[in-house]
């Protein structure tokens, strides 16, 4: 806080707020110079290695291994064993203690991760305290509780596990994608190989720790670090029973052309163009903290964004008035800072496609505004940006950007609401917000969207399926449709 403005007959009032810097301490967390590969329960010395960065900084944090094709090979053959001779025979109840195990120690070392995490992905600390870390830990509770009841979860259907998972994750929600892959993997009775983006290693790493903590046996967890070839091969490898891959439509794609006719199970969650729908009668003030969030949380790098605003005219003016003041208020900067709303981007890369579905935007004719925000120096940054005067057709309303860039267009009816939300490739998720529950109701049964949330936004929970239609991929993770993938079925 600065200045104080002293008025008689009245308490002082500060004349302009603004904040100390209020770091998160990095002193808990302890990163190694060089890491292998977590396989059967042991380190596996790389052959190869390349370094992994702070992305706010670009401070080098570690050396990490390259996945070849023979570490892959080994973490299968590991995962494989683990099945075989033990994990996949244990009773659910016993499994479930393991999950339990593994789901307290990641609330016991919550402070850590979210410390790593935050340095290596560059996500605000408060995010990655309130909403990565628990929500992780929730996943490993919430599918313990399932282990032991899979035969009351799929009745009559005497479900068995499928053996051996690959799963490939990004890197916005680091921690939080590998729980949401290895526990309901686990509950249902499999082994994974796992193998976390090339950017975002380290809580994938810390997390082999907790495995060990937790006694889990050699073998059902494996950790393979590497780039998108690492990934390759454990799509390719002919002892992997199944693939759960998030990330980019493209190589989703891929994967599902090199999996086709190999007995693969495959589900896949790509990429979103949400629409967030905002209609006349809704409470403003609350649905400008949706749009907020549901653009500029994680910096926008969240499949699930809601990048394409729809404002019923009528109210498009106050909308806009009041959106670009709460856009003032983000603090971008330091994703360590407990005051910070908006981090670093996670990488040079995304952040060229960002600049660049952005200068897109300005030369199709779409009017941009930024937040008045200063951008350190180093490291990977985007102001939170609106455009307004978007068309359709322009890419910024087609394409995931994958950062803070949220796009405005307009409508006047529900019809036209759900045509132009429906109007993408993509079904990922969308927001709808009114006072009118039947209006609610109206817009969920037409959004071609796996998940509609009203009057709120990027709402996560364990017993919620999520997943998405058409290029958003398919199946579901969450609830007790997340083990669907996981068992087989011997009807
Ligand atoms: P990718 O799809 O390339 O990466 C996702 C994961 O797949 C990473 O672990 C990656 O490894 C791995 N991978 C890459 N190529 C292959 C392959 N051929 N076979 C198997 N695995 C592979 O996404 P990016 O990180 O490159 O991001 C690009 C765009 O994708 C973003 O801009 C965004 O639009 C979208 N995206 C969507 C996400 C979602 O949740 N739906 C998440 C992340 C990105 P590595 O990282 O080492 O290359």
């Amino acid at each position: 806080m600065t200045d104080i403005e002293k008025k008689q007959d009245r308490a002082p009032v500060a004349k302009d707020w603004t904040y100390a810097p209020a770091p998160e301490s990095r002193e808990i967390v302890r990163i190694a110079e060089r890491y292998g590969h977590f396989v059967g329960g042991e380190w596996l010395e790389p052959s190869e290695t390349y370094e992994t960065i702070a992305p706010a900084t670009e401070e080098t944090l570690a050396s990490i291994g390259q996945g070849t094709d023979e570490d892959v090979d080994r973490a299968v053959a590991a995962a494989r064993n683990a099945f075989a001779n033990g994990w996949s025979a244990l009773p659910g109840s016993e499994r479930a203690k393991y999950l339990f195990r593994i789901a307290r120690i990641l609330q016991e070392r919550s402070r850590e991760f979210a410390v790593l995490e935050s340095l290596n992905s560059g996500k605000p600390i408060k995010e990655s305290r309130d909403v990565d870390l628990p929500l992780a830990a929730a996943h490993f509770f919430y599918y313990a509780g399932w282990a032991d009841k899979l035969e009351y979860a799929f009745p009559n259907r005497r479900p068995r596990p499928i053996g051996v998972a690959g799963q490939i994750i990004p890197w916005n929600f680091p921690l939080l994608m590998l729980a949401w892959k290895i526990a309901p993997a686990l509950a249902a009775g499999n082994t994974v190989v796992l193998k976390p983006s090339h950017t975002t290693p380290l809580t994938a790493l810390l997390f082999c720790d907790v495995v060990r903590q937790a006694d889990l046996p050699p073998g059902v967890v494996n950790i393979v670090t590497g780039f998108g070839s690492t990934g390759a091969a454990l799509v390719k490898h002919e002892d992997v029973d199944k693939i759960a891959f998030t990330g980019s439509t493209g190589v989703g794609k891929w994967i599902q052309r090199e999996t086709a006719g190999s007995g693969k199970r495959l589900t896949l969650e790509l990429g979103g163009k949400a629409a967030n729908i905002v209609f006349d009668d809704c409470a403003l003030d609350q649905a400008i903290e949706g749009i907020i969030n549901g653009i500029y949380f994680n910096q926008g790098e969240v499949c699930c964004a809601g990048s394409r605003l729809f404002v019923q005219e009528s109210i498009y003016e106050p909308l806009i008035a009041k959106l670009k003041q709460r856009l003032a208020t983000l603090r971008v900067g330091d994703p360590l800072d407990k005051n910070t709303d908006v981090g670093a981007i996670n990488s040079r890369d995304q952040l060229e496609k960002i600049e660049e579905l952005v200068q897109s935007g300005i030369d199709e004719g779409a009017e941009i505004y930024q937040a008045p925000c200063r951008l350190p120096e180093h490291g990977f940054w985007f102001a939170p940006t609106v455009f307004t005067n978007v068309a359709q057709s322009y890419r910024i309303a087609q394409e995931e950007i994958f950062g803070p860039v949220l796009s405005v267009l307009t409508f006047r009816t529900p019809e036209e609401a759900v045509e132009k939300a429906n109007n993408t490739p993509y079904g990922l998720s969308a927001g709808v917000w009114t006072e009118k529950g039947s209006r609610i109701l109206w817009m969920v049964q037409r959004l071609r969207a796996g998940v509609v949330w009203a009057n709120t936004f990027n709402r996560f929970d364990p017993t919620s399926p999520f997943g998405g239609y058409k290029e958003s991929g398919f199946g579901r993770e969450g609830g007790r449709h997340g083990l669907e993938p996981y068992l087989r079925f011997d009807e």
